[in-house]
């Protein structure tokens, strides 16, 4: 027997035993387990002889190539940190968390370095930049990845060799992981091994738990194919998405760039189990119309979190789609996910975002951090091996949001008697309307169940006397009718009267979401201030 301690390296040396079993596919380019630890053997000696050591920041700034686990490997194996950067971020974004990190290395595709060409000179600490799947020169003193370990198609005819040495502890340091953004400026989540690796565990107890409350025996964990169409920048996708693929030998399929139609092609060559991600991912395939056309018997489920999920889409997933919808919440600050639910325990709570997985605490607070009675709406607040310790570089946010042990979330929410947890709103999101508050994902839910609306938010605007009023903006299905007056009405007889929307503004543009499917609910008061007011 090895000593397998909870760390990426460990997994990643684990994960030889899957051999010629495929790792990641993506278009043409299919890389088995034996192949993709090759190739992560390869950069890592590369690393080494770069001067790359323990603690250093290398970041990853890619669309989800085979590419990406291979850095991400390789880095963590030294006990270096790795920094995935949002792929959606401009130039100047990602010059601020390459310079807030401190990245002394950073391993890049084609476009994102064409966007950072302009701007490696301000760069103080970069040194080293890697680029994948370059086809013109470099621009900049630059590396093809390729030169170095190949390309894909190759890795496997790569010399098998060990890992460099390294003294490595489960609670070292692995990743700066920024978060959304959604609130101010992302801040660097800083997680170790244990904090990402946490999810394997979790997510597998989550999966025999279902069938323990059943009073069945839990299934034996076979691989699957997956379809992950989220991207590897955030945390979910890294650590819930991947790291229980390679744990359990599955096959992760990436997509070059989401859309319906490619997915369902997809689901059907590949007989893809699983695939999800965020609710916007399943709205989407469960709306198309052409969805009749494609054999989607192979789903086993669709699994989702992140943001909050309407209780129409698990029904409608389980009715028309005839697989099991799967629900989590979690955070950056978790690495992933801290509740979740699933089956029928789903079905029958729609609106719950779980219980609290087998090694995490959730309890629901008043500003000073008195636990409040079961049923009562307070500040959300999580503990366990999952919660990083602080964010890089930010001492005061860290002071502020991490006290005692706990994460506070600012969300707001509520516990049931049996210990699941409902997410009723963001902190910053709540509408207090003379005094009374109202949770906008509530009034959402409900507008969402309305046959003729696509999507809504809910937003606070300005009110001389109440402080604050909802007004909620609604884009409808298309060829689908539904005036105002019928959508206050239609909420007037679900809730209280001082939940109505003041007003209801339409929209025929999808509302801006960032790039894991959340509504950015700050630019949409901007918007309705320009373009909807009057
Ligand atoms: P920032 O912290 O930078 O403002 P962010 O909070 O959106 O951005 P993430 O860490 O990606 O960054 O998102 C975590 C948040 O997402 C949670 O605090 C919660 O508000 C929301 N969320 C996650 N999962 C769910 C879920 N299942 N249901 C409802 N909301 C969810
Ligand atoms: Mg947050």
């Amino acid at each position: 027997w090895k000593h397998a301690p909870p760390t990426l390296r460990a997994l990643l040396e684990a994960s030889r035993g899957h051999g010629e079993r495929l790792m990641t596919i993506h278009e043409d380019e299919r890389v088995s387990y034996a192949a993709h630890a090759r190739a992560v053997a390869a950069l890592a000696a590369e690393l080494v002889s770069r001067g790359v050591r323990a603690g250093d920041r290398v970041a990853i700034a890619m669309r989800n190539l085979p590419d990406y686990p291979v850095a991400l490997f390789a880095i963590t194996a030294l006990g270096a940190v790795a920094v995935p950067l949002n792929a959606w971020w401009s130039g100047e974004e990602m010059r601020y968390a390459l310079d807030d990190s401190g990245a002394r290395m950073l391993i890049v595709d084609a476009e994102r370095h064409e966007r950072l060409i302009p701007l490696y000179g301000l760069l103080r600490h970069l040194g080293d930049v890697l680029v994948t799947r370059a086809t013109g020169t470099l621009g900049r003193p630059a590396t093809a990845l390729e030169a170095l370990i190949g390309p894909p198609a190759q890795w496997g005819s790569l010399p098998e060799r060990p890992l460099p040495p390294v003294a490595l502890a489960p609670d070292d340091p692995a990743v700066i992981f920024y978060t959304s953004g959604t609130t101010g400026r992302p801040k660097g989540a800083l997680g170790t091994h244990r904090n990402l690796t946490t999810n394997i565990m979790s997510s597998a107890y989550a999966a025999a738990r279902n069938a323990l409350r059943r009073g069945e025996a839990p299934p034996p964990s076979t691989p699957r194919v997956l379809l992950t169409v989220i991207p590897l920048f955030h945390v979910t996708a890294c650590s819930a998405a991947l790291m229980g693929a390679v744990a359990s030998g599955s096959t992760s399929i990436f997509m070059r760039r989401w859309d319906a139609v490619g997915a369902m092609e997809l689901i059907e060559r590949e007989r893809v189990a699983v695939t999800g991600g965020v609710p916007t991912i399943a709205w989407q395939l469960l709306d198309h119309p052409e969805r009749a056309r494609f054999d989607l018997s192979s789903l086993e489920s669709i699994a989702y979190g992140g943001a909050p999920a309407a209780p129409e889409l698990a029904k409608r997933l389980r009715a028309e789609f005839g697989v099991w919808p799967q629900n989590g919440w979690g955070m950056t600050e978790t690495m992933a996910t801290v509740t979740s639910l699933a089956a029928e325990d789903y079905l029958a709570r729609p609106e719950s975002a779980g219980l609290p997985v087998a090694v995490a605490d959730v309890i629901i607070t008043d500003d000073e951090g008195v636990s409040l009675p079961v049923g009562t709406a307070g500040e959300v607040r999580a503990r366990g091996p999952m919660v990083v310790a602080g964010y890089w570089n930010r001492p005061e946010a860290t002071a502020e949001t991490f006290v005692e042990g706990w994460v506070r979330t600012g969300d707001v929410g509520r516990l049931d008697a049996e210990g699941f947890l409902y997410i009723l709103d963001r902190a910053k999101d709540v509408v207090i309307r003379g005094g009374e508050n109202i949770y906008s994902i509530e009034v959402e839910n409900v507008l969402q169940a309305h046959p003729a609306v696509s999507e809504c938010a809910v937003i606070g605007t300005p009110h001389r006397v109440l402080g604050e009023e909802p007004v909620a903006v609604v884009r409808l299905i298309p060829g689908a009718a539904a005036g105002e007056t019928e959508l206050q009405c239609w909420v007037r007889e679900r809730l209280a009267a001082f939940k109505v929307p003041a007003a209801i503004r339409f929209t025929a543009e999808p509302l801006p979401r960032n790039a894991n499917g959340k509504i950015l609910k700050r630019e949409l008061k901007g918007l309705f201030r320009e373009r909807f007011a009057a």
